[in-house]
């Protein structure tokens, strides 16, 4: 069915299929509001221009995050209670924290949020995601905790947390059809996750096509490159000019970079308005973003494997090439020769003869 136009100032455009809609955001996983925190700095879009309507086309939006809420208590409460009884529809819901295991805890809980009012206990993170996930339009892990289980999840842990995709099956679907979306990032980048939200809300807005997915459910068109490719330090990693301290603006691969082996656009977006990303501003890449964090980048500070070899072998290479750049470089730093105040011209002009 064609979708009706409305006027937006003076262009016209496709009303929203959805014209108002609730974000549900638990922070209750085992996590520190990190990425919550990080969104904050979020300029493209930022949370303001999405909750205030600022941006053509999008439905209305209410915003329910613990940590950024006016309310609190029972006020804060009643959006989730709503949602779960069917009476706040259509929602997103975010999970923001890894997810414990409580079927292995015979007592206790690991997380929660909320409490029943009918036996007095705490809800647990866990009867949270079974009561809201069934009726969610779309569900979106924020952060490596919720993405893949983070620190957390870390060899040796007593929780058994893990990701969403781990706890609700990788080929969930949500009643739109749509499977769980990942942006991890420890903590998440603020403005990939702003602008993955904002794909999505068009998307259930109906005024854009299903978001492209990598397998490990990431927005291809953020994590589909790796931190080697977008630094500004790969030109010394070319040249196999390395870093052996802090301080030094080249390649810091031994001092324990994974950028060549890891996906995440933070060098070329930056953190906060373009500025920082981890190599570029001096930090190692300890790729914060991947499934297999935090086990299989650690120890942190060493080399990692894959990097002695290829920088290795880049450093012979590199040693060439650093000589034969460094004769260009030295030749084109220098001013042609007949550039002179002689009282002759060498410029090769020749006068015209006819
Ligand atoms: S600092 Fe890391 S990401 Fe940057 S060029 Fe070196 S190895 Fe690659
Ligand atoms: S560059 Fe590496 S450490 Fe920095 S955010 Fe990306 S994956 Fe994490």
């Amino acid at each position: 069915m064609a979708q009706e136009t409305v006027p937006y100032g003076r262009v016209t455009q496709k009303k929203p299929a959805v014209a108002e809609l609730h974000i549900l955001w638990i922070t209750a996983g085992l996590g520190c509001d990190g990425d919550t925190v990080s969104i904050t700095a979020a300029t493209q879009p930022s949370v303001e221009d999405v909750v205030l309507g600022t941006i053509p086309g999008l439905p209305k939006v209410h915003l329910h995050n613990p940590v950024l809420a006016y309310e609190n208590g029972d006020d804060f409460m009643k959006y989730f209670y709503m949602a779960e009884q069917g009476k706040l529809e259509p929602f997103v819901l975010v999970i923001e924290g890894s997810i414990p295991n409580e079927k292995i805890k015979k007592e206790g809980y690991w997380a929660a949020l909320g409490t029943n009012p009918h036996t007095g206990q705490p809800i647990t993170t866990n009867e949270w995601i079974d009561r809201l996930t069934p009726k969610a339009l779309a569900v979106v892990a924020c952060g490596t905790c919720a993405t893949y289980g983070g620190i957390h999840a870390m060899e040796g842990n007593p929780t058994g947390c893990m990701g969403l995709a781990d706890y609700l099956g990788w080929d969930w679907k949500s009643k739109a059809g749509l499977p769980i979306v990942n942006v991890p990032g420890c903590p998440v980048q603020p403005d990939n996750f702003m602008e993955t939200l904002l794909y999505l809300l068009y998307q259930v807005a109906g005024l854009a096509p299903m978001i492209p997915l990598d397998d490990q459910l990431r927005p291809t068109w953020l994590f589909g490159t790796t931190v080697h490719e977008g630094c500004d330090r790969a030109g010394y990693y070319e040249q196999g000019d390395f870093a052996t301290s802090y301080g030094s603006p080249k390649c810091i691969v031994k001092l324990g970079c994974w950028g060549p082996v890891v996906n995440c656009n933070v060098p070329k977006r930056g953190w906060m308005a373009g500025i920082g990303g981890c190599p570029n501003v001096g930090g190692i890449c300890i790729g914060c973003t991947m499934p297999g964090f935090p086990d299989k980048f650690m120890p942190f500070m060493d080399e990692p494997p894959g990097g002695k070899l290829s920088s290795t072998a880049i450093g012979v290479y590199g040693k060439a090439i650093r000589a034969l750049r460094k004769m260009t470089n030295d030749t084109v730093n220098k001013e042609p020769k007949w550039r002179h105040p002689r009282a002759e011209l060498t410029t090769g002009y020749q006068p015209n003869s006819y």
